[in-house]
């Protein structure tokens, strides 16, 4: 299990697969089961659909390391666009970013600007969601991340569980009243940085869950996502909640677009807060081969689509 997933994520850096795998019909057929499609267009339809069933969405654009600052600015521009397009069809979505691709590799003020750009257009009541990428970025992220939250309310960032110094990241985030999606994480790390074993990753998920969901915390103003598809954290967490007079409307939970529908639906009529997160973009190769590794049967999915018609 833990060579293909590592396999994997070594494939998810390949330049050589990123530029010809996604040329392949079966590849295509295959990643459209993670995305509705390629165009923001098909994005907010998809998420049209889901606002039906009670379900709020975030949209992420893929893509990953520009650099290059114009096409930095291109990115922050499309951010822009599409918040006004959430705004003018009274969705209720979100948008999620990812700094490397607001240009952090080139130059963290102009990476700053260009969020700045686009907290600002999501308006008070929309938070920006920061994605956390692979653990260099993690102390950039957050410096950029606090600077944010000292000026705007509506800002949020994604915290990892694998990662050793997640605790102390929200200890030290804490008096910032933050709003903290938190994952298991998606990136190969060295076992210096990151809990090697699934169990260790699934046990620190459920104590971060209950630092931020227990009591005190919530008196901070935290604004917790759980964002996890495991359905035995789910229940476990649910439950801590229950215990510490939590109500339902205060934490809400995140999924991705594509996996364990069903029991986000449950979610949703047992009356939490539900949201998933929509990826779209013509550059999807990194990020649907990190979702081949999270569950290495999705490796048959990809078979099977070979045969497809
Ligand atoms: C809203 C959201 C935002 C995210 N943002 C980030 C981010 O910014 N940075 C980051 O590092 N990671 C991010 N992730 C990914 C995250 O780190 C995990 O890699 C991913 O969620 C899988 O872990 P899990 O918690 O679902 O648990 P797992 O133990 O991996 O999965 C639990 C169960 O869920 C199902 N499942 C999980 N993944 C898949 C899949 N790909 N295909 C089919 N079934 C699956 C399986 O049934 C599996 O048994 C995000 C995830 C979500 C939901």
């Amino acid at each position: 299990m833990a060579l293909v997933r590592n396999a994997l994520l070594a494939a998810s850096q390949n330049r050589w697969l990123r530029e010809r795998a996604p040329r392949l019909s079966f590849v295509r057929r295959t990643v459209s089961r993670f995305m509705p499609g390629e165009t923001a267009e098909d994005a907010l339809s998809a998420a049209q659909q889901l606002q039906a069933h009670g379900i709020a969405t975030v949209f992420t654009e893929l893509g990953e390391n520009i650099t290059d600052a114009s096409e930095a600015a291109l990115v922050t521009e499309h951010y822009i666009a599409l918040l006004d397009q959430i705004r003018a069809r009274g969705l209720p979505s979100e948008a999620s970013v990812k700094l490397t691709q607001l240009g952090v590799d080139i130059s963290s003020s102009q990476c700053y600007g260009n969020l700045k750009r686009v907290i600002q257009c999501a308006g008070e009541k929309n938070t920006v969601w920061i994605d956390m990428e692979a653990s260099p970025y993690v102390d950039i992220t957050l410096e950029l991340y606090r600077r944010a939250r000292t000026a705007f309310p509506n800002v949020g960032v994604c915290l990892q569980a694998y990662l050793y110094r997640t605790a102390q990241d929200i200890a030290a985030l804490k008096p910032l009243s933050p709003a903290i999606r938190l994952v298991k994480g998606a990136y190969k790390e060295s076992p210096s940085v990151a809990y090697p074993r699934k169990e260790e990753v699934d046990k620190s998920y459920f104590a971060l869950a209950c630092t931020l969901l227990s009591e005190p915390a919530r008196r901070t103003g935290v604004r917790m996502a759980i964002a996890t598809h495991d359905r035995n954290l789910i229940r476990r967490i649910k439950s801590f909640a229950e215990s510490t007079g939590a109500a339902k409307d205060q934490y809400e939970f995140q999924m991705l677009y594509g996996i364990q529908r069903a029991e986000l639906i449950r979610l949703v009529q047992e009356g939490y807060r539900t949201r998933i997160l929509i990826a779209y973009g013509p550059h999807w190769f990194p990020w649907f081969v990190r979702r081949l590794a999270e569950r290495p049967a999705n490796v048959w999915f990809v078979v099977r689509n070979v045969f497809a018609a």
